[in-house]
């Protein structure tokens, strides 16, 4: 049976992609952990795992029913989780539109079979991995911002050494 690895997130526009990048250029020394590439900068809604096309087709009809309005993402707060090692930014204060989004799916996706983590969510952006010494944070100087009017299906495609985020479908927010 053919699989493939799939989650539920929000791309960040490129340009802000690129706003990050340069940013953490400057936060960060360049020996610290593994830096996320520019494009694969992302925020998971729900993380599906290895994942039947047959099940897919099931979760894309059911995602395809949500009525949602968009939000505002602001991106204003950042972290170290030290035992995944993950360096991330988030939100102080997560729009409800987004949680609302990602309880949806990740509710959808465990009557499915896919097991989520009982850890309750936290939406976050994956900004380096592999750090797992504790070390200081650069100041909060920063509130990033972006409209977000969609969510989209991906698979995750590890090829050539580097995993790759490739869009299968998305759907807009314009309830
Ligand atoms: P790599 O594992 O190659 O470093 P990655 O973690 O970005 O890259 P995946 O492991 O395929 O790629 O993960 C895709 C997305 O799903 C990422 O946002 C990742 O944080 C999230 N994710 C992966 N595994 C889980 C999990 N068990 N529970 C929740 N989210 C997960
Ligand atoms: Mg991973």
């Amino acid at each position: 049976m053919k699989t493939q690895r799939l989650f539920f997130g929000i791309a960040l526009p490129e340009s802000l992609q690129q706003q990050l990048v340069r940013w953490r250029a400057e936060a960060f020394p360049a020996d610290v952990g593994r830096p996320i590439a520019a494009a694969n900068l992302h925020l998971t809604l729900a993380f599906l795992g290895e994942v039947s096309d047959e099940k897919s087709q099931i979760l894309q009809q059911q995602a395809a029913r949500i009525r949602q309005a968009g939000f505002t993402l602001a991106l204003d707060d950042a972290g170290h989780w030290p035992r995944p090692g993950v360096v991330w930014l988030g939100c102080q204060r997560p729009p409800r539109g987004l949680l609302q989004l990602a309880n949806l799916l990740r509710s959808q996706a465990a009557r499915h079979g896919c097991q989520q983590s009982p850890q309750p969510f936290h939406p976050h952006v994956t900004l380096l991995r592999n750090v797992t010494r504790s070390m200081a944070l650069p100041p909060r100087d920063f509130h990033w911002r972006c409209q977000v009017d969609h969510f989209s299906l991906f698979a995750s495609v590890f090829e050539q050494g580097r995993t790759r985020y490739r869009q299968l479908a998305r759907w807009s927010l314009d309830a």
